[in-house]
């Protein structure tokens, strides 16, 4: 069974590539490049099970199936932000500098920064959409949930995983193994859902 994922970050094509393996024989995993896809994909959705299907759509063009996740960080005091905006948040706040991990987290950091202990939940959001050639689709999604501290512990992990508190671990995800992450993060979560719909599916 041949998959595309529609990605072009090589590390989460990897990533990807591993999981899948793990949870169903006989996938094979290409990129948009292996297929011969050019070009910038819009994710003008507003939520991420909408971003996922456009991009696993254009994935299908190549006649395989498509799959694609998106991903990011649900604010319960800032009324779901960043959201869809996780991986370019910095970009709201005009001192946050770099439009990348960093300028993104002080962006966060900085508008929780009046918000109490007790209030600073959320969760991570991990959507997968699959398309298949013959035009069926489905989307799963996984949760993870847990707290923004207000600095940095630990050196893993990547985007928020600094600030990202997971109370039964006592630690944040960037102080736990990758392993540990993907045993309860929400891209682990929504990837054995996916396999799971996957196998009833083919
Ligand atoms: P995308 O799914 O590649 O579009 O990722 C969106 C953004 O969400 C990333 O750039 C990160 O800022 C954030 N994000 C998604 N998953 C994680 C995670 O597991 N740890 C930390 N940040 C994440």
């Amino acid at each position: 069974m041949k998959i595309v994922l529609a990605s072009r970050n090589k590390k989460k094509i990897e990533e990807l590539r591993e999981l899948l393996s793990e949870l169903l024989s006989n996938v094979e995993v290409l990129s948009l490049d292996d297929v011969g896809i050019a070009g910038d994909i819009e994710e003008d959705g507003t939520t991420f099970e909408e971003n996922a299907l456009i991009k696993a759509r254009v994935a299908a063009g190549s006649g395989y199936i498509g799959v694609a996740d998106d991903s990011g960080l649900t604010v319960d005091a800032l009324g779901g932000e960043p959201g869809v905006y996780s991986a370019r948040y910095a970009a709201k706040c005009h001192f946050a500098g770099d439009h990348d991990d960093e300028g993104n987290n002080q962006c966060l950091l900085y508008n929780l920064r009046d918000v109490p202990d007790e209030e600073r939940g959320g969760a991570y959001v991990c959507a997968v959409a699959c398309v298949f050639p013959d035009g069926r689709e489905f989307v799963v999604r996984g949760e993870s949930r847990g707290t923004l501290l207000r600095e940095y512990h630990g050196t893993g992990g990547f985007g928020y995983d600094p600030l990202f508190y997971f109370p039964q671990f006592g630690k944040t995800f960037a102080e736990v193994s990758a392993q540990e992450k993907h045993s309860v993060s929400h891209r682990g979560k929504a990837m054995r859902a996916f396999a799971k719909k996957m196998k009833e599916y083919l």
